[in-house]
């Protein structure tokens, strides 16, 4: 019933030329009816990107929540939507750490996105050091409150919502699909205590966090796991081109 959605996250990676190269490998590949498959690319990427894509989404990797003003190197929402910008993520575990995002900004992101009819990626997962402590469950809950705050179910049922362990994240070390199952869970979970059963059923959470071709396939038979933020294997061409194949 939830249409899956893998998305790959480029980070702070590829120039034009390359984000070209790449469109004209893998887009003809993403034609599904049955999943959707995108790309994050770095903002001076989106124009090449949105000009080779028929098939593959994409999507910018961050978002200033105020319309323009003196941010000195932020991109703001009516920016990415005159583009055609259609999804965004926010609120990534590299952000939140290194750049100061917190659930506060990222709540006020995720409004600004959706009024602008843009779908929000929205990112949680704990640190190495809360799922050591069997803080999981805890932090997950707690980001998503923060979060996800004041937004209408209609809203959170259409957003994406990335569930990334922090200790899973480019270390090539993956959580088991015991353990990305069981968290996707509790972010569905927590959807429905915040905005109930529809929006629960109806919002797609994709796990992130060392997923390759070879992993992507069991992550995806889960029941509450509806798709991947894939970052280092969706640099490669020939490993994008495979999960979408095996995923199609
Ligand atoms: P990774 O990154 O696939 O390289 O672990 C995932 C992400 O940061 O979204």
């Amino acid at each position: 019933m939830r249409k899956p959605i893998i998305v790959g996250n480029w980070k702070m990676n590829k120039n034009n030329a390359e984000t070209k190269a790449f469109f004209e490998a893998v887009d003809g590949v993403a034609a599904s009816e049955n999943a959707t498959y995108g790309i994050g690319c770095p903002f001076t990427d989106l124009r090449t990107a949105l000009d080779h894509a028929k098939n593959l989404v994409v999507a910018a990797e961050n978002c200033h929540f105020e319309d323009s003003g003196a941010f000195t190197g932020e991109v703001s929402v009516p920016m990415l939507e005159e583009m055609g910008v259609k999804y965004c993520i926010i609120g990534h575990s590299e952000r939140r750490e290194m750049f100061g995002d917190t659930d506060e900004t990222v709540n006020k992101k995720a409004k600004r996105l959706i009024k602008a009819g843009i779908t929000p990626i929205l990112c949680v997962g704990e640190t190495e050091a809360d799922y050591d402590a069997g803080n999981s469950e805890k932090v997950i809950r707690e980001e998503l409150a923060g979060s996800l705050a004041d937004l209408c179910p209609k809203c959170v049922g259409e957003m994406v919502i990335a569930y990334e362990p922090i200790w899973a994240i480019g270390t090539g070390k993956s959580a088991s699909v015991e353990i990305a199952e069981n968290c996707c869970k509790i972010v569905r979970d927590q959807v429905k205590v915040m905005y109930g059963e529809e929006a629960a059923e109806k919002v797609r959470i994709q796990y992130g966090g060392s997923v390759k071709p070879n992993n992507i396939v069991e992550y995806m038979a889960q029941p509450d796991i509806d798709g991947a933020l894939i970052g280092g294997a969706s640099l490669k061409e020939d490993s994008f081109t495979e999960i979408i194949e095996k995923t199609k």
